[in-house]
């Protein structure tokens, strides 16, 4: 059974969640809230040529606080792929790819969300982190495996790893039609067919989070060691940015090896 212990709130308004898990562990982090200031919006897209941390002074204070050092963070360009960048111990600008991967202590690694999946990875034997931008697009085109493998290359064991899932999309609110199931059968089979339900004709309501979970347990995670609070970021417009119900800020998971 996948744990979804809930995330403990930080802030009034809530600011920033944690996770059980991941405290439980050492490991700083943070998943922001709507209410977390100076973390850029979608507005604001990185430009590859030249760019510069998404966060101004404000975020960086508030995520500072939670032991995370901002002034090493590393972001990248995300592009719904499934390419991975390995940091180095400076952080900084990693490159045009959907999962971060580092054993650098203190490295702080930054997923952007609005209703995708951020998924941290973390071994605690081989102090190996790695954190995945999974949309559906993701999804198909194997970001998940991918950043398990990408953290077993850095020294991980999948029977370690503790998985996190962070706010995002769920199935309650997340209906696709034909363009995406027919991607998800490519990529899949008939498998998909356990990740969605029906909905209005010609439409279903896809569950990343259940097709997610399976990934990891099938990639070597052990299905306890998943952490999902299945926060649904379009049943939370209060607090959380939804890109599919109009609500387009930046949410910001981030972590680093303790
Ligand atoms: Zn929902």
């Amino acid at each position: 059974m996948t744990s979804t212990s809930p995330l403990v709130a930080h802030g009034q308004p809530t600011e920033y969640f944690t996770f059980v898990s991941l405290s439980s562990l050492g490991v700083p982090h943070a998943t922001t809230t709507k209410h977390c200031p100076g973390v850029s919006s979608f507005a604001e897209p990185i430009v590859p040529e030249a760019p510069k941390p998404p966060f101004r002074s404000e975020a960086t204070a508030v995520l500072g606080a939670t032991g995370l050092e901002m002034s090493r963070v590393s972001y990248a360009r995300q592009v719904h792929g499934a390419d991975v960048a390995r940091v180095p111990a400076g952080g900084g600008f990693a490159g045009l790819v959907d999962v971060l991967v580092t054993v650098e202590r203190g490295v702080p690694l930054a997923i952007f969300t609005a209703d995708c999946l951020a998924i941290v990875l973390y071994d605690p034997s081989a102090r190996a982190l790695c954190v995945a931008h999974v949309g559906w697009r993701g999804t198909v085109r194997g970001a998940t495996q991918t950043a398990v493998r990408a953290i077993r290359d850095v020294g991980a064991r999948p029977g370690s790893l503790r998985a996190a899932i962070a706010p995002s999309i769920g199935p309650c609110c997340y209906e696709v039609d034909e363009p995406v199931t027919a991607e998800l059968a490519r990529a899949f089979g008939d498998r998909w067919r356990a990740w969605v339900a029906p909905s209005r004709g010609g439409h279903v309501m896809l569950d990343l989070w259940s097709a997610n979970e399976a990934l990891l347990v099938e990639a070597g995670v052990a299905p306890e060691s998943i952490e999902n609070p299945r926060l649904c970021t379009a049943c939370h417009p209060d607090l959380l940015y939804s890109y599919r119900r109009g609500n387009r800020g930046r949410l910001v998971t981030v972590a680093a090896v303790p």
